[in-house]
């Protein structure tokens, strides 16, 4: 089994349900005792959220290249960064170490071709909806339309993420806001909708929508064990 660096902390409650999918994943897989070889790397959110509420992406890429760097002294074999926001700088961190990264657009992207999806709708921060960097990557390798809400829900759902989710907070009426912005959105013909921040399986699931879901967190992790378990 190869081991797999994680790079936790964006928020550490996204971080909690990596450890626990990935290790349930291994388990699935080998049964019995088995766990993943896992190394976390957790950075103090604060300051990354001030970067990427400045523009400083710069600084916040060193930030992330430090952890990779641990990480690959540490042992990794391979490595993910934890959240959809921070892949902004994806590019610059992976190229600065010697071990693979996982991409969560990638990893997204393989499940989204496999469900022959031809429309998808995008919830995530203000960063992850409005930047080119998520959105071109899933269009590129996929042809996939994307589709995220309009600005003033855009705007709810990037002030929930920061101000109740990555505070550890699920909030009932969020929950139903989102619905609402859901079904905005399923009007314009799409066939399911990203979960494209590793907080918002915390607030959504299957049991609240009859749209498909794509949440990133558990894609991601998915993904992760799959890549920690294959044969060289
Ligand atoms: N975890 C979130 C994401 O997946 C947001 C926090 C962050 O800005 O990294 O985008």
């Amino acid at each position: 089994m190869k081991t797999i660096g994680l790079i936790g902390g964006m928020s550490w409650e996204s971080s909690l349900h990596y450890y626990r999918l990935i290790n349930e994943g291994v388990k699935q897989r080998l049964g019995g005792l088995h766990s993943a070889q896992l190394l976390m790397y957790s950075v103090d959110f604060a300051p990354i959220e001030q970067l990427q509420h400045v523009g400083d992406w710069d600084a916040a890429a060193d930030v992330l290249t430090d952890a990779a760097r641990r990480l690959e002294a540490g042992g990794a074999d391979f490595f993910l960064i934890g959240t959809n926001t921070m892949h902004r700088v994806a590019d610059q961190v992976s190229s600065a170490v010697g071990i693979p990264m996982l991409h969560i657009v990638d990893a997204t992207a393989e499940v989204l071709r496999h469900d022959e999806v031809r429309r998808i709708g995008l919830l995530g921060t203000a960063f992850t909806m409005e930047l080119d960097f998520y959105k071109d990557r899933i269009s590129k390798q996929t042809q996939i339309d994307v589709v995220v809400p309009e600005l003033h829900d855009r705007q709810i759902v990037h002030d929930i993420i920061y101000q109740e989710l990555c505070l550890g907070q699920v909030d009932d009426d969020s929950r139903e806001v989102y619905l609402a912005i859901i079904e905005r959105m399923r009007a314009e013909n799409i066939d399911g909708v990203i979960l494209g921040c590793t907080e918002i399986g915390m607030l959504i699931g299957p049991a609240h929508t009859d749209l498909k879901l794509y949440d990133t967190t558990a894609i991601h992790a998915q993904m992760a064990v799959e890549m920690a378990l294959a044969e060289d």
